[in-house]
């Protein structure tokens, strides 16, 4: 970084006082609840601001304090947090919620180190719950940042490589201002997300040019090397919804692994034919659902059918009848939100 830390951390939180986003988990003038920073810091994970606004209302109108949140049940936490993704944050949030109430008397703790022992919580949430949430001089360190920071010390080695990251952690104490270290490190955040994208950096508003050592090379959209993105495979998938009367059949997803915990309609791999746990008549074709992850995409084939069976079939604990109504309670994977608000169709729902 070019000229000293103090006249860039000044820089910084001038045009961070001025031009950052209103945002439901800060509130300015005070350190910013610890709750809040919490909650945010996991559903902000893989996941874009304007899409967590929504989901962080919704749930602090549910769940307003750790303890409340900690003395819910997981399956209503999954509902919360449907269509939101990577569903291993929601558990994770309650187990460290659970945590907090069971070894920290329902306080989260201001210490990195120490919250850094709690379910879900890495070095980066750490630092952002002890800097944002109790304004403890620790450095963050995420994308953002780290693109920043890259850019600022024209750092193009490789970010994953350990000694890299040791130098970028480092970097980011070193830049560290005595005052407002919260609202600092989310005026570096911001800055990644507002000014110095991944693509097409905007250096010529930037508030820190001076100090970046990219710019007055001329390699800030250098850094970091654009990748192209590989095609992820096509996973196939049929789904059956088999419909009892006014119910329909759910199965219940294993403990662990993708969507774990949650309810589906009956779903099968495409090629091979798997049984499925009751004999159908009718299967029908009703559309089809896609859906893309990070590493692999679905394509769900979605057939309505009947239970042979009136009389309902003995079922393992993992499956259960559900009307639509009740379905609304019960925590789905999108895909399969999808699939129900296709069984809401007058065409299908007055069979
Ligand atoms: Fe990023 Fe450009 Fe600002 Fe440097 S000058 S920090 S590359 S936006």
């Amino acid at each position: 970084m070019l000229l000293r830390p103090s006249d860039f951390s000044r820089r910084l939180l001038r045009w961070y006082d001025v031009a950052h986003r209103d945002l439901p988990w800060r509130v300015r003038g005070v350190h910013r609840a610890p709750y809040h920073v919490l909650v945010s810091e996991f559903m902000l994970q893989q996941t874009q601001v304007a899409t967590v606004v929504p989901y962080f209302q919704r749930f602090m109108q549910r769940y307003a304090t750790l303890a409340e949140l900690a003395a819910a049940d997981e399956q209503e936490v999954l509902r919360h947090w449907q269509g939101l993704g990577y569903y291993a944050r929601a558990r994770n949030l309650l187990r460290c919620a659970r945590q907090v109430v069971r070894e920290h008397n329902g306080e989260l703790p201001p210490d990195a180190a120490t919250l850094q022992n709690l379910a879900g919580i890495g070095r980066y949430t750490a630092g952002a719950i002890s800097s944002i949430g109790f304004g403890k001089r620790v450095p963050i360190l995420d994308a953002n940042v780290t693109r920043v920071i890259r850019r600022l010390d024209k750092i193009e080695a490789d970010p994953k490589d350990r000694n890299v990251q040791e130098q970028l952690w480092r970097r980011a104490e070193e830049i560290l201002p005595r005052r407002r270290v919260g609202d600092f490190n989310s005026a570096l955040m911001e800055l990644g997300a507002l000014i110095c994208t991944p693509r097409s950096p905007d250096c010529l508003i930037c508030p820190v040019r001076m100090h970046c050592q990219a710019f007055a090379a001329g390699i800030a959209d250098r850094i970091p090397v654009q990748k192209k993105k590989a095609r992820t495979p096509l996973l196939r998938r049929q789904t059956f919804c088999i419909r009892n009367g006014r119910r329909w059949l759910i199965q219940q997803r294993p403990p662990t692994g993708r969507w774990a915990g949650m309810w589906q309609f009956i779903t099968r791999p495409a090629e091979g034919e798997a049984p499925l746990p009751v004999k159908i008549t009718d299967p029908k074709l009703i559309g089809s659902v896609s859906h893309a992850l990070t590493h692999r995409r679905y394509e769900f084939e979605v057939f309505a059918c009947e239970s042979a069976r009136k009389a309902s079939p003995k079922l393992p604990e993992s499956m259960r009848w559900v009307s639509l109504v009740e379905l609304e309670n019960v925590p789905l994977p999108r895909p399969h939100v999808l699939i129900a608000k296709m069984l809401s169709a007058p065409a299908i729902r007055g069979k």
